[in-house]
Order: structure tokens, then sequence, then C-alpha cells
């Protein structure tokens, strides 16, 4: 095959895109399910991998995080500095949907969307997703801990949810010794 005749569509064709920061609005919106995968669609999905992959660390990116306001995510924890074993690699969801949920876990946060915090979080443990894939076929997986937290945290996006949204107590753990020096000088002027 000669070289013109190499296709002109290939792998990671991706655009890198802008990542939109907090408090940009379409960041707290409600995104619309995909009605029919097409071609614009998985051009939205090769922009998100090809920006995720921009990202040092970066476990995950949702459509709104690049100005997309549609149910489309990618997941690909073995990006992670120490990648948990039995990961699924590279996930891209169209209309992903929590289907259950199970146990409990606390995890440190982040997200290219508020790059100056982390905070921990609690999430679901183990999670069975289904989505569609690239070709509008329907799937189902499951996954647990750091994979089910990347994926709860990315199909949160989907709902204008931000990890910050999830905290309770964020300074409780920046600054463990606080509370009991705060509250000894004054009970209500920390809110
Ligand atoms: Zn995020």
């Amino acid at each position: 095959m000669s070289r013109a005749a190499v296709p002109i569509r290939m792998a990671n064709s991706g655009m890198v895109r802008r990542v939109r920061l907090f408090p940009d609005a379409g960041l707290k919106q409600r995104c619309c399910e995909v009605e029919r995968v097409t071609a614009d669609t998985v051009s939205v999905i090769d922009d998100l991998v090809e920006t995720m992959l921009t990202l040092p660390r970066c476990v995950g990116l949702a459509a709104p995080q690049v100005g997309v306001l549609e149910r489309v995510v990618v997941v690909d924890v073995s990006r992670a500095a120490k990648p948990q074993a039995g990961n699924h690699g590279l996930l891209c969801m169209i209309n992903p949907v929590v289907l259950l949920k199970a146990g409990s876990l606390v995890s440190r946060e982040g997200c290219v969307s508020v790059p100056e915090f982390t905070a921990h979080v609690a999430r679901a443990e183990r999670v069975a997703v289904e989505y569609l894939d690239v070709d509008g076929r329907r799937r189902d997986l499951e996954a647990k801990g750091y994979e089910a937290v990347a994926l709860q945290h990315e199909i949160d996006h989907l709902d204008g949810v931000l990890f910050l949204d999830r905290v309770k107590s964020a300074e409780v753990f920046r600054r463990p010794g606080y509370w009991a020096s705060a509250t000894s000088r004054n009970r209500t002027s920390h809110r």
C-alpha cells in the first residue's frame, strides 16, 4: 500500500481542546443524552482522548469539560502513577448510567477543571455501569476501587456535579488541628 492510500483518519485523530475551568457555567449543567451515535459523537470522543493525553496523570475527562454538553466520558486509569491491577484500560462511554453501587470508599480526588484543590470524597467501592460504545452497541461493565471512583467522578460531570459538591469536610482533612483551636476561639466565624 502506498503512502497516499493510508486513510486520513488515524487512531487518536482528535483535536486537543481547551479544558473549561470552574466556575465555567457549562460545568454546572445537566448534559443531553446522545440520541444516535454519529461521526460527531466519535469526534468528541477522539478529542477527549487526545486532550486527556496532554494532561499528566489525568485518568478521565467528560465532554462538558471541553465545552460539549453531551453525555460522553472517557476514562483510563492505566494512566495513573500506580495503575490498579485488572483495570479496563481506555473506556469510551456514551450515555453511561451507574446501575449498581456497592460498598464505600473514601479517596483523594482532583479534577483538571478545578486545578487548585483536592479533597477526600466518599464514593461507592464497586459499580456496574451501562453505556453505549463508539459503535452504538449497548455494553456494561463492573469496576472497583480507583477505576470505580474515576467512573463515578466522570459520570457526575454529566449532571453538573463536581467532586467539590460531594466534599463534606474538606477543612478537616486539610488541617486536622484546625477545628479544635478555631472552635475554642469563636464558634460562629467559620462557614
Ligand atoms: Zn473532573
